[in-house]
């Protein structure tokens, strides 16, 4: 998603002893190294294979009913299914179509299974009540009532009896009735629609099926007064199924004359990701104009922008692009822990800047990633304190940060310069093609960088991803001898010493340039130097903008 950063921050460093102590996890048979791979079963034993949900969405307010059939394999030794559901009354539960026992806190249910450690079941959850959270239901700019599922991180179990983490996916089914007059849209493909009743009690159903795993966080309905406005069908030749991606915006009636806005890049943005990693995944895409909190939020096939960005001018094309490539990287392949949700949004913040160099050239593109690790470089609160995997911050949204975002894209930006566009976009595409429409940790990412580039990486990866920061040094030179040129390159250590490949650009005095590339390594100051044919009058450093640094470049 795109969101504003928060700068309030809640305390931590309250374990710090994890960022030293390297240890081992055994759960029921899953072991797991927390070196940045801090894995633990959300709901051990348990797998979400389908929720077929059911919404009542009343004509004003915010009280709903629901029915949910929760369909799950067992895959281990235990005796109770637990589901996520915060505040509304449970009126009902069945297991297997029979009446079942529950037992409901204010956050779970909780039903016991038959002895074993094995099976499939299906639970129904009967429940009504007011919603706070989750489904925001409000009154847009002009009175009128809508209703948006606005989930991240952890906010589906407000209207959703779930198993409420990005580690479960599952197939989704959507039942929802409104009140005639309203539009509904959900995630995956409309498979009926009907209207019942007359005059004002007359309302809408309208079924949707998602027949790809999603996570909860992405599971939502949209109902309100929105215009369908047709986008065209994209990526004919790359879609799964040999079929289009049908695409289109859903947008307040008031609004319809202002489309297709920014969204007329949408098929071009959706084509290109397609050819540079695979398929699009899903059935359609549409883009709602909605209630998020986010400035967008990528919900799998129904992306949700906030009103205000429709209202105010539209959308902008960063903001759809980032969200398009999130289809792909957050959606299909999902992030399994939180701690790695840069695999989510450091892919969106690079793809996006990708559709910049595509649509608009390498200036453009690289005057991007220059904005981008300047905001890096400023940040003083995440990127100096804290690593990219960050395994310490419990509160979710303090993961909305510039190493989520902007460094997470930054390290992509430089394993393209280290590995060359062809191995590191195969590398990509194998990523996404492993583990599309199942989830990732980013030992997955490297794995797969590693065997199509035949290079190491666990160095890089260590570096960049488990440290905070970022090198800063200054770089001296002199060309007092005539056929050579002496470069130190000093390393403040703040953020201790890195590993890295530095690009300086010797720029003669007619303005002739030339690019060399030294290596430089964890140590505090390295000294080389450089053969030339003529006087030098400047040094450019990282000329291209492919180091994430501070870099002083000054002649001695
Ligand atoms: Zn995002």
């Amino acid at each position: 998603m795109r969101a504003a950063y928060r700068d309030i921050k809640s305390p931590r460093n309250l374990i710090d002893m994890r960022r030293i102590i390297a240890f081992a996890t055994a759960f029921l048979g899953h072991v797991a190294f927390a070196s940045g791979q801090d894995v633990r079963p959300y709901r051990p034993g348990i797998d979400v294979l389908d929720y077929a949900f059911t919404i009542d969405v009343p004509d004003t307010g915010a009280f709903i009913r629901g029915d949910a059939v929760v369909t799950v394999r067992r895959t281990g030794r235990v005796s109770a299914l637990t589901l996520d559901l915060r505040g509304l009354r449970v009126s009902r539960v069945t297991l297997n179509d029979a009446v079942a026992r529950f037992m409901r806190t204010d956050s779970t249910i909780t039903v016991p299974l038959p002895a074993g450690n094995s099976g499939r079941f299906r639970v129904r959850v009967t429940y009504s009540g007011t919603v706070t959270d989750g489904l925001i239901a409000r009154k847009d700019s002009l009175g009128r009532w809508t209703y948006f599922g606005d989930n991240w991180p952890n906010r589906a179990r407000f209207w959703l009896p779930s198993v409420d983490h990005p580690s479960d996916k599952a197939t989704v089914s959507w039942t929802v009735r409104a009140p005639r007059g309203r539009t509904i849209v959900a995630n995956g493909s409309l498979t009926a629609s009907s209207i019942t009743g007359t005059g004002r009690r007359a309302r809408v159903t309208s079924r949707w099926r998602e027949s790809q795993p999603i996570p909860p966080y992405l599971m939502v309905v949209g109902v309100g007064p929105l215009t369908q406005v047709d986008l065209g069908e994209t990526a004919c030749g790359l879609a799964e199924l040999r079929r289009c991606v049908p695409q289109s915006v859903y947008v307040a009636p008031e609004l319809k004359g202002t489309m297709p806005g920014n969204f007329a890049e949408a098929p071009g943005i959706v084509e290109y990701f397609g050819s540079l990693i695979a398929p699009f995944p899903y059935e359609k895409l549409a883009h709602v104009q909605s209630a998020t909190r986010y400035g967008g939020m990528e919900n799998a096939t129904a992306i949700f922008y906030s009103d205000a960005a429709f209202r105010r001018g539209g959308v902008n094309t960063g903001t759809i692009s980032h969200e398009i490539a999130h289809q792909w990287f957050g959606d299909a392949v999902t992030e399994r822990e939180w701690p790695h949700v840069w695999l989510s949004e450091g892919f969106a913040t690079y793809f996006s800047a990708l559709w910049t160099q595509k649509s608009r050239g390498d200036s453009a593109f690289k005057a991007d990633m220059a904005r981008i690790r300047d905001r890096i470089l400023e940040d003083t609160v995440d990127v100096a304190r804290k690593p990219v995997i960050d395994t310490l911050t419990t509160e979710l949204l303090d993961l909305l940060n510039r190493n989520s975002y902007e460094k997470g894209g930054f390290i992509l930006h430089m394993l393209r310069a280290e590995l060359g566009d062809s191995a590191f976009f195969a590398g990509l595409r194998d990523y996404y093609s492993r583990h599309k429409h199942g989830t990732a940790l980013t030992a997955d990412l490297r794995a797969s960088l590693e065997a199509v580039s035949g290079k190491r990486l666990d160095a890089f990866f260590a570096q960049w991803l488990e440290r905070p920061g970022y090198p800063e040094m200054d770089v001296r030179w002199s060309d007092r001898a005539v056929t050579s040129l002496e470069v130190s390159i000093t390393q403040s250590g703040r953020f201790g010493l890195f590993s890295f490949p530095l690009r300086l650009a010797l720029v003669d005095p007619n303005g002739n340039v030339r690019r060399v590339q030294v290596s430089v390594p964890a140590q505090l100051v390295t000294s080389v130097v450089l053969p030339v044919t003529g006087s030098v009058a400047r040094i450019d450093a990282d000329p291209d903008v492919q180091l994430l640094a501070r870099i002083n470049v000054a002649r001695q």
